[in-house]
């Protein structure tokens, strides 16, 4: 199935591309905003992703620039701005294509059947996943992180953890979206968790694990990854 992340804060409008999708069995996520968006395309690994750049947190500019930090996934922008310059910005920072708000739902589910059809092309050439730092690099397809010329062996929590935060780069990740990410909990009580988690990664990852260079905690908020 072919799954496609809505990235708009419109809930009618929201709404009708959900139902329209479904109904010719696409897979559809939907974000209300640019964090909920990074997220989810992390975790979620959406086929096309649907773009609104007017959004309530962050550009969709910024998105944009975020998510070709680590994929190539088809990006189409929906926009209710007519300004060229504003289309230029975002087909510069590596979207795809570019539709104006009002649209009919017949082109938009033409342009997303184009969209698919250069996924499909680029399954044919394995996608760069590779996010380097100076002390390791990770790749997000293979799961792998290699430090110092050697395998870094990481258990599948410490990986859902580095993934969310190496995908987000610059990006504070507050610790109730990474609990609730990666153990389902909001509860602020399970910080603990993140703690000593944090602290494995950074023994395995950073080379002065008390003076993080990577990993940054942002003190009482949640983490950040540095490249
Ligand atoms: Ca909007």
């Amino acid at each position: 199935m072919t799954r496609v992340l809505v990235v708009e804060d419109d809930p009618q409008l929201v709404r009708a591309l959900v139902i329209n999708m479904r109904a010719r069995r696409y897979g559809v996520d939907a974000a209300p905003d640019g964090a909920t968006a990074l997220e989810l395309a992390a975790t979620r690994r959406p086929d096309v992703v649907m773009l609104d750049l007017g959004l309530p947190d962050m550009d969709g500019v910024e998105v944009i620039r975020a998510l070709r930090g680590w994929t190539r996934v088809p990006i189409l922008v929906l926009s209710a701005r007519q300004a060229s310059e504003e289309k230029v910005a975002a087909l510069d920072a590596g979207a795809d294509d570019y539709i104006t708000k009002p649209f009919s739902m017949d082109e938009l589910l033409a342009r997303l059947r184009a969209a698919v059809r250069r996924t499909e092309d680029l399954a044919l050439v394995p996608e760069a996943t590779l996010v380097e730092t100076e002390g390791f690099t990770v790749d997000l397809s293979a799961k792998k992180v290699v430090r110092d010329g050697g395998d870094v062996r990481l258990t599948p929590t410490e990986w859902h953890l580095l993934e969310i935060l190496i995908t987000n780069p610059g990006r504070l990740i507050t610790q109730k979206q990474l609990l609730q990410e990666v153990w389902g909990v909001t509860q602020a009580n399970k910080s603990n968790y993140l703690r000593v988690y944090m602290a494995q990664l950074r023994r395995k990852l950073e080379s002065d694990p008390a003076h993080p260079r990577y990993l940054i905690t942002e003190p009482g908020m949640g983490y950040r990854f540095e490249g």
